[in-house]
């Protein structure tokens, strides 16, 4: 008989080297973090290098924001500022949204969610969905006093006992991913990295990941790997990195991403080189990954892996290099995956997509 229950087992033992599998876990939480490091195929024999996707799509909130949620959410309890039935409120592309209200019910409070209402009807549907008090606001720049982090700001000013996760200048996003991220990747390649790339949207992932990074080098006794910005158009990082002019130009259909300021969390961190990179190249690689690899992706996971792609062609071969997989095509079938939105905004529309009946 092919596969008695003690294969399987033994096989799932062995395969995510867990100790003790079946286990159990209390919470949600738990759930979180812990994800697959995926060898990306077909830029991997493109390039002669190994480049890996951090599958944070797989969190419980599908994607990389319930690792900053969880963070932000434990700090807030430690500091005693999260009580029983307390409120957190947040200004958010979405995912964070999404992460902090799931945590947020497992563990007894409300969230107030404040989004621009350009992001994704996806995102917005589910937190409808799970119960977050959603205000949608027009998109505004930050120098704007309407826009969408303000808003949130205020908001907790003026609701008693509010909590402000305040994720792009609260460290504990950072932190969280030096503690968990950063060590995870370092075991799954057992300290071989070359280099990371990752896009920007309040720098918690990259800034913890490269921090964590440098940390578990330092400790071996290794030089660091680099660490590479990878941005989309519209964004200021990229040129800030270059040579410290933060002025955007441009604009992405990519969402979450995109800076055009250096944040909290961005402060202190080293940047070796920073790759613009265009929608079109992030969609190509998007679809690729998903038809040729079965990897359903959003379209910053798509900015993150061209990143690497082109890292990987100016190291040349032999090369280990990590990026993010921040979350999943489906947040994204309206836009990415739709060819009317895709020829509305002149991007070349896939063979295989249809058109909705
Ligand atoms: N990708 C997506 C899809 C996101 O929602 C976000 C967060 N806004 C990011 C990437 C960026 O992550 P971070 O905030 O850690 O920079």
């Amino acid at each position: 008989m092919e596969g008695s229950m003690s294969d399987i087992t033994g096989a799932a033992t062995k395969k995510f080297n867990i100790k003790g599998w079946p286990r159990t876990s209390d919470s949600m939480s738990d759930a979180i973090g812990g994800t697959p490091l995926i060898l990306l195929r077909g830029i991997s024999e493109a390039t002669g290098c190994k480049i890996y996707g951090k599958a944070e799509f797989m969190n419980p909130g599908g994607s990389v924001k319930d690792r900053a949620a969880l963070a932000i959410i434990s700090d807030a309890e430690a500091r005693g500022q999260l009580k029983p039935g307390g409120v957190i409120v947040e200004g958010t592309a979405g995912n964070t949204g999404i992460g902090l209200t799931l945590v947020a019910l497992a563990r007894g409070y409300r969230t107030i969610i404040v989004m621009p209402e350009t992001q994704s009807r996806e995102k917005i549907d589910f937190l409808r969905m799970i119960g977050a008090d959603l205000r949608l606001v027009p998109a505004k720049p930050y120098r704007d006093a309407g826009n969408y982090v303000h808003v949130s700001r205020r908001i907790a000013e003026e609701t008693p006992g509010a909590v402000w996760a305040n994720q792009f200048d609260n460290i504990a996003n950072r932190e969280g991913h030096r503690r968990t991220t950063a060590p995870e990747i370092w075991s799954q390649l057992d300290g071989r990295i070359d280099a990371f790339t990752c896009a920007c949207g309040t720098g918690g992932t990259l800034a913890g990941v490269a921090l964590g990074l440098a940390d578990a080098s330092r400790a071996a006794g290794r030089a660091r790997p680099r660490i590479v910005l990878a941005d989309p158009e519209g964004s200021g990082l990229a040129g800030w990195v270059k040579n410290g002019d933060l002025t955007p130009s441009g604009s992405s259909i990519t969402e979450g991403i995109g800076q055009s300021r250096v944040t909290g969390n961005l402060e202190g961190v080293t940047f070796d080189d920073a790759e613009k990179i265009p929608d079109a190249e992030a969609l190509e690689l998007i679809f690729a990954l998903q038809m040729q690899e079965g990897l359903s992706l959003g379209g910053s996971s798509g900015i993150n892996v061209a990143a690497a792609a082109r890292t990987a062609r100016k190291l040349g071969p032999g090369h280990n290099i990590v990026t993010i997989l921040c979350d999943g095509g489906a947040r994204y079938q309206s836009k990415l995956f739709n060819p009317a939105f895709l020829r509305q905004k002149n991007l070349p529309v896939p063979s295989w997509l249809q058109d909705e009946m």
